[in-house]
């Protein structure tokens, strides 16, 4: 990995929504220095990559960017996966699984061929399983290996209770945590605003909030991707600034604490599984996961909904 002294590279695969609502908000905010295109379908990553350049002169500094191929990332700080298919109205992301592992097999091993010894980020879905795939064929160390996991889900948290409880949603802490899916939860035993904790608020307020309200904003966060698929096809947008806050973390070593997808490796004792999780994240990718002090309830569910994970990653043929 470069010390980005010189150059932050950064080469996303899969130029469709996702992929480039990432690229534009990476140029409007000037994050990295040179940006490589790459899709199967080269036409599109060269128009693509066109376009951005014509809004180079209003951006806030140079960048390069170019469709290429994957000889490319062999300098790269960061590989960014958005390639595969996008969920159908009514379908779940984890009948997505097949189809986007063997898409991932054209894509990882020519990766790995050129030399690339960065970061894998991944927002394919079901992103936790595609995860744990690209961390099983590209044979790296898992702190290197990341995938969006609930940073979308809890920054959908974060909106709903800021404008519940009329406060910026920056000052509102708390997480989604699982399966980016249906089986994702709140830890509402973890959830705060400032230092305050969200469910002593309801209980000391009950002609302002109920905690039922609660258990809707928690299902409107786990409905809210069908809803918008339902409204205009797909989501992208706040996927797209998902992943250039999750690269910011890393190209600025920052220690942050993200609900990426990380590697379980025995907390809550939960083992070999990707899933959502408060993990801090620098230069290196995943320094650790952090671990909270959950309800007992709560870690039931957490572990449910990883086991669902490792039950549907089981039968895939890699
Ligand atoms: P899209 O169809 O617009 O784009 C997919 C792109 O991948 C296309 O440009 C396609 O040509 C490319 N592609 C397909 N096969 C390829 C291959 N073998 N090699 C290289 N490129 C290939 O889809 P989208 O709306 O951008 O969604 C992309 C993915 O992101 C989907 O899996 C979707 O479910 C997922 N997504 C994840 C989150 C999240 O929170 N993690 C949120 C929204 C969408």
């Amino acid at each position: 990995m470069n010390t980005y002294g010189f150059t932050k590279k950064i080469a996303l695969v899969g130029t469709g929504f996702v992929g480039m609502s990432f690229a534009y908000a990476m140029l409007c905010e000037s994050v990295c220095d040179e940006l490589v295109l790459i899709d199967v379908n080269k036409q599109k990553a060269e128009g693509e990559a066109m376009d951005l350049n014509h809004g180079l002169s209003f951006a806030k500094t140079n960048m390069k960017i170019y469709a290429g191929s994957y000889t490319d990332c062999r300098d790269a700080d960061i590989v960014v996966i958005c390639a595969g298919v996008g969920q159908k109205p009514g379908e779940d992301r984890l009948s997505l699984l097949q189809r986007n592992t063997e898409v991932f097999k054209t894509i990882i091993s020519p990766i790995i061929y050129s030399g690339f010894n960065g970061i894998f980020l991944v927002a394919t879905n079901p992103v936790d399983i595609m995860t744990k795939i690209t961390w099983q064929l590209s044979g790296f160390d898992c702190k290197k290996v990341i995938g969006t996991g609930t940073t979308l889900d809890t920054a959908r948290l974060r909106y709903l209770l800021g404008d519940y409880f009329n406060v910026d949603p920056k000052n509102v802490h708390a997480y989604v945590i699982g399966e980016h899916g249906d089986s994702e939860m709140v830890p509402w035993s973890q959830a705060f605003v400032g230092t305050k904790s969200i469910t002593s608020i309801v209980e000391k307020n009950p002609d302002k909030f109920k905690l039922t309200d609660l258990d809707e904003i928690a299902k409107d966060v786990t409905g809210a991707a069908q809803k918008i698929i339902e409204a205009k096809k797909a989501t992208y947008y706040g996927i797209g600034m998902a992943l250039v806050r999750i690269v910011k973390a890393i190209f600025g070593d920052e220690k942050s604490v993200l609900t990426v997808s990380s590697m379980f490796r025995g907390e809550y004792d939960i083992n070999g599984v990707y899933a959502g999780i408060p993990s801090i994240i620098g230069r290196d990718g995943v320094r650790e996961i952090v671990t909270l002090d959950i309800t007992d309830e709560e870690e039931k569910k957490l572990k449910e909904s990883c086991e669902l994970l490792k039950n549907a990653s089981e039968g895939i043929k890699i």
